[in-house]
């Protein structure tokens, strides 16, 4: 029977659970991905992400071609595919991996579920992360226990390859630009692929790491300390699990080769960096319970109060606030498509609770710039950032105080907005209170609109309104 391996957001060939046990059953496989208009064009994706997606995929056709495998592509609807696949072949059996995505994934996966029982084909699907799913499955930390000692599976030596796939697959991965989704074609500074997806954990481990801590909140220095393989574990180019067990094994060597003054201040680092991939699967937990957390509020009575401004907005947007460091974020973030996370939730509060934009139109504009945009950490990150999070406080950072913070010398302001490269650091954080502004003059009184805001967000927080 012909087995069936359905890229999603697992596009890599190292450690995969749906290649493995495709090609162990000795069979023909056919290896596919398939761009639906449904999922790219339902409006939290952008050009961004379909070219990080080409780009990984080109990567692993290569390796797929190494082994005798070969990589098929189509644009369509996963139904309307799999009529084509079974018309030639009859009954197949197809693996994937879970996808914790929101409503139109989770919507896609039923349909097909549907179809896979409605044609007698059995559809197998693995833990990609340590994340349940059902009534009956067992407690997370349970789960992610015996979860993370699985073996991690090497990429198969051999693979079988159809000869003949139905017209509507093609191994040429340009057509993939033929689909429409929003934004612009920009050249960004990450590529796609599970090699280069390799190359930043060796090159974090090598050498990054040992000022994790120390520099993650600074715009200026966090590429050169933080991980930047949010996109790779995003778009599954590297695996999650290798990587945790990486970082155990790093531990280990820590811990035999360390000069002892060094290994306490080494280990946290590495700690450090080993509770964030832990928080991730806890961020994409909410979202696989809670699959419409992109559009509905946690705390509905937050539902209402932001409003529509599209002046404010293309200011936000295009990093003309007339807030310098806020501007420099926003302008770093849409040229390398990764801002660390320190500004990210300073990006995210400045639009929601300072502008008061909506909260998924916000979430949208950062959506479509982080090439790492993965709707299980993003959308619970937002409804967190916006306060309508009914467990968390309100956040309401001051984006002057954020920058005289975390770029006291102006140094990452200057990288962004040339026209103050001039000014020193007394100026940088406000050029308005020099005799002549030498840029934007501010879109809003920041004072104002914050203490405004912050009276209306916890007026509700606390009495369901707004307070006098
Ligand atoms: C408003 C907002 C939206 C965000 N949207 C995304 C998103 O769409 N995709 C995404 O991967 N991250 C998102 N994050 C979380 C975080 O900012 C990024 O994961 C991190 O900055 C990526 O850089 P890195 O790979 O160098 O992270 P590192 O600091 O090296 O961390 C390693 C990995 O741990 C995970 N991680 C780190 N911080 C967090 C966190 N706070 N919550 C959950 N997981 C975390 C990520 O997978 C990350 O790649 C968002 C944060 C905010 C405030």
């Amino acid at each position: 029977m012909l087995q069936l391996v359905w890229f999603k957001r697992d596009i890599r060939l190292f450690d995969h659970q749906a290649i493995h046990h495709a090609v162990a059953t000795g069979e023909k496989v056919l290896f596919m991905y398939i761009a639906e208009p449904s999922i790219w064009q339902a409006g939290d994706l952008a050009k961004r992400h379909l070219t990080f997606m080409q780009q990984s995929l080109e990567d692993i056709q290569q390796s797929l071609r190494k082994i005798g495998g070969e990589l098929y592509v189509a644009i369509g609807e996963m139904e309307s595919i799999l009529d084509d696949i079974y018309k030639m072949y009859g009954a197949f059996r197809m693996h994937s991996h879970y996808e914790h995505g929101i409503q139109p994934t989770f919507d896609r996966d039923l349909r097909v579920k549907r179809w896979m029982h409605e044609h007698t084909c059995l559809w197998t699907e693995y833990a990609d992360f340590p994340v349940v799913r059902g009534k009956n499955a067992p407690r997370r930390r349970d789960f992610l226990k015996e979860w993370i000692k699985e073996p991690i599976l090497a990429i198969p030596r051999q693979v079988f390859s159809l000869s003949t796939v139905p017209n509507e697959l093609t191994n040429d991965l340009t057509i993939l630009e033929s689909l429409q989704v929003p934004g612009e074609e920009k050249a960004i500074d990450i590529r796609g692929g599970e090699k280069e997806g390799i190359a930043y954990a060796k090159r974090f481990f090598e050498e990054k790491y040992m000022r994790y801590n120390i520099d993650m909140n600074k715009p200026y220095v966090a590429p050169s300390s933080s991980s930047i393989i949010s996109p790779y574990l995003t778009w599954g180019n590297i695996s999650l699990k290798s990587l945790m067990r990486a970082v155990q094994k790093h531990m280990k060597h820590l811990k035999q080769t360390a000069n002892p003054s060094e290994y306490d201040f080494l280990f946290e680092q590495l700690k450090s960096f080993q509770a964030r991939l832990e928080w991730r699967s806890s961020f994409v937990q909410t979202v696989e319970n809670f699959p419409m957390m992109h559009i509905r509020s946690l705390d509905s009575r937050f539902e209402g109060i932001r409003h529509q401004n599209p002046e404010l907005l293309n200011a936000y947007i295009k990093g003309e606030t007339g807030f310098p460091f806020l501007d420099a974020c926003m302008r770093s973030l849409q040229q390398t498509g990764w801002i660390n996370f320190k500004q990210r939730a300073m990006l995210a509060t400045f639009g929601c609770n300072v502008l008061l934009l909506d909260w998924r139109v916000v979430g949208k504009v950062l959506a479509h710039a982080f090439t790492d945009y993965d709707p299980g950490i993003h959308w619970k990150q937002m409804q967190l950032q916006s306060g309508i999070d009914p467990k968390h406080h309100i956040p309401m950072h001051n984006v002057i105080k954020q920058g005289k913070e975390n770029d006291p010398k102006g140094e990452f302001i200057k990288l962004y907005i040339p026209e103050l490269r001039h000014l020193d650091d007394t100026n940088i954080h406000e050029p308005w209170s020099l005799e002549i502004n030498p840029y934007i003059t501010p879109i809003i009184d920041l004072k104002q609109s914050m203490d405004d805001h912050k009276k209306l967000l916890y007026g509700i927080k606390k009495n369901g309104h707004a307070s006098e």
